[in-house]
């Protein structure tokens, strides 16, 4: 997943032409500028990589969720149906925004369960926002259909799946908004960073002038702008900007190399045949970030991950006991602990997240351990991890 283990003289090149222009903002100060317009030209093509008609960047994959929740719509009391594995920032972005957080199951592609998600929609669903776990999709065909017969919004945090595809379509454009994260240990990175995709072009209208105070952006002097609506300071810098672009033209290699090495780890494993693996919609749009496995029980999967931790394999996580990306942690989220009241605090809304119960997901998880997939990996160390998997698990 990390793209900082390739950054190099492209970087260093694309951050230097901003430094020497002098302008370190994405809007305004034409004249001074020589030309460099590195917010426009990642948002350009980001637009034609993943294939969305619009992209535009924002400061953080926390601040594109923010973003596509407002420039969908969503806000005070609406109900947000979302998955318990994911990352803390869904949770945040929906809360903050006045609206309710709903957990649907995941299944065993570690996303959304469809059905899970239909048994969910009530009467004050807007939104349901899928997210793309460690580098593969959720079952987006058959979410997006569950959308557009219930008239409710589709999300899609493609956080942790930059390039993976599902039939040959980008994961972060099947939704009315996606977002991707180029925060330090992404697929792509510019130390912070994010953008949002879209195809509808009210949505992103709205998406960037939210980022900016509600600038509509119309004229050619920013400071004489009306502000249709409240926005706020989501803006990326051109230094960012000019680090995401140089990263994003090493996409394609980077997904070949972990597709290279996810494949000789997957099929040394598969042969234990004591592991199962993650369930792909589409095995060939895999960003191959992670490598995922399902081992029988709850006690085999805690002692194989001491197993592993033992044997020196470095970068493998046990959601379960995670205090970022599952729910069973989120003590502090449950309870609303906020240095402000929120919303749903002061309202109710009829939720009582500590009372959330959600079985499918738990037997699935306490059974998962994902492996990172590194760039760097030299074809022995590749090997010798195998080995190492192979009698650890064994
Ligand atoms: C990283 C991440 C985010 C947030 O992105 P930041 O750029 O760190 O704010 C959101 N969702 C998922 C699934 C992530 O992994």
């Amino acid at each position: 997943m990390p793209g900082f283990e390739l950054i190099g003289e492209d970087e260093r090149r694309q951050v230097q032409e901003v430094l020497d222009s002098g302008v370190l903002m994405r809007y305004g100060f034409d004249g001074a500028r020589n030309g460099q317009w590195k917010c426009r030209e990642l948002e350009q093509r980001l637009a034609a990589r993943f294939g969305a008609r619009y992209a535009h960047v924002c400061s953080s994959g926390t601040a594109a969720l923010s973003t596509a929740l407002a420039a969908c719509g969503v806000g005070a009391g609406d109900e947000v149906i979302l998955p318990p594995f994911t990352f803390v920032a869904d949770l945040e972005t929906v809360l903050l925004a006045g609206a309710v957080p709903v957990f649907a199951e995941i299944d065993q592609t570690l996303c959304l369960d469809p059905q899970s998600v239909q048994k969910a929609i009530t009467p004050k669903t807007r939104a349901v926002l899928v997210v793309h776990m460690c580098g593969a999709m959720a079952q987006i065909d058959a979410l997006e259909d569950l959308c557009r017969r219930h008239h409710l919004t589709l999300i899609e945090d493609a956080a942790q799946a930059a390039g993976a595809t599902f039939q040959g379509r980008t994961l972060g454009t099947f939704g009315k908004a996606g977002c991707l994260s180029f925060d330090y240990v992404k697929t792509i990175t510019c130390g912070e960073g994010g953008a949002l995709l879209s195809d509808d072009e009210e949505t992103f209208r709205l998406a960037q002038a939210f980022t900016d105070h509600g600038h509509d952006h119309l004229g050619a002097d920013r400071g004489a702008d009306q502000h249709p609506h409240i926005g706020t300071n989501y803006r990326l810098s051109e230094l960012h900007a000019a680090v995401g672009v140089a990263q994003l033209a090493r996409l394609d290699h980077i997904l070949d190399l972990q597709r290279r090495h996810k494949a000789i780890l997957k099929e040394g494993l598969a042969a234990l045949g004591r592991l199962e693996f993650r369930t792909l919609p589409d095995p060939a749009g895999d960003s191959a970030t992670f490598l995922s496995f399902l081992l029988p029980t709850e006690n085999e999967a805690r002692q194989a991950a001491k197993a592993l931790a033992a044997a020196g394999v470095d970068g493998c996580f046990y959601w379960f006991d995670n205090n970022w990306h599952y729910h069973r942690k989120w003590d502090h989220i449950k309870t609303l602990v906020s240095p402000g009241r929120l919303p749903i605090d002061r309202f109710g809304y009829g939720t009582n997240l500590t009372k959330v119960a959600l079985p499918q997901s738990d037997a699935i998880m306490s059974r998962t351990i994902s492996m990172l997939i590194k760039l760097r990996w030299t074809p022995e160390q590749v090997r010798d991890r195998l080995a190492r998997m192979k009698s650890a698990l064994a």
